[in-house]
């Protein structure tokens, strides 16, 4: 049975999202989640209507007299605007784009299809693998492929992380994630993600500033820490 997806942007993200305002790393991450996630398709989809709903409304209230050639003018400008348009498309099908690592092929998110010839070379350290992909300044962007029955080091965040299961399970002190679940971690959460013993997990990282880890040697590790951001 397909995995129920149970962590969702927040409606504040996905409206950026659709209405385009979002910044495009960050976008990245949502567009993927939405491609996978059904019930998120749907209600972009319904946000871009009501914007769309709201300029049609801006018409009917349109002035009369000598206002209207401007106004007819402006319109024309607004409807020629592409906030509409921004992600409304139908879904499409999943093309089969894969990635590969550690002799395991993956399947990636139609919007993600771009990163499988466009990530750096994968990083190995433990059981954890690490592809770099370009980013815009303020976040670093990465594959990562965590092998079964590996802890990534307890962390907290400096910033915003965000993380997208694209393949497998995590789970940590908080719960467990599947396919398509978006974790969005602030400054305050401190956790211990983990794959189970039997299954590996490929996900996209989203960081605005570095992990910091909490214990052992790992705290005293600076490659450590680069490795991840
Ligand atoms: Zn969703």
């Amino acid at each position: 049975m397909a995995h129920i997806i149970k962590h969702h942007p927040s409606t504040e993200l996905l409206q950026q999202f659709t209405t385009g305002t979002l910044v495009a790393d960050i976008a990245l991450a949502i567009a993927a989640h939405v491609d996978m996630c059904p019930q998120c398709q749907q209600l972009s989809l319904d946000m871009a209507n009501d914007i769309g709903t709201d300029i049609e409304q801006t018409v009917i209230d349109a002035p009369t007299g000598n206002e209207q050639n401007n106004w007819s003018a402006m319109l024309e400008a607004i409807m020629q605007q592409p906030v509409v348009t921004l992600n409304t498309a139908e879904p499409k099908p999943i093309a089969a784009v894969t990635v590969k690592v550690n002799q395991r092929e993956f399947i990636l998110p139609r919007a993600l299809q771009r990163l499988a010839t466009n990530h750096n070379k994968w990083l190995q350290l433990g059981g954890i693998a690490s592809a770099k992909v370009p980013a815009g300044p303020g976040h670093h962007v990465s594959l990562l492929h965590i092998d079964k029955n590996t802890a990534v080091p307890q962390h907290t965040h400096l910033g915003l992380e965000i993380t997208l299961i694209l393949a497998g399970k995590i789970v940590d002190e908080d719960g467990e994630y599947g396919v398509g679940d978006l974790l969005v971690n602030s400054p305050d959460v401190t956790h211990t993600p983990r794959t189970l013993a039997d299954e590996d997990c490929l996900c996209l990282s989203v960081l605005s500033a570095p992990l910091q880890f909490k214990k052992g040697l790992t705290r005293l590790l600076n490659p450590f820490q680069q490795f991840f951001y």
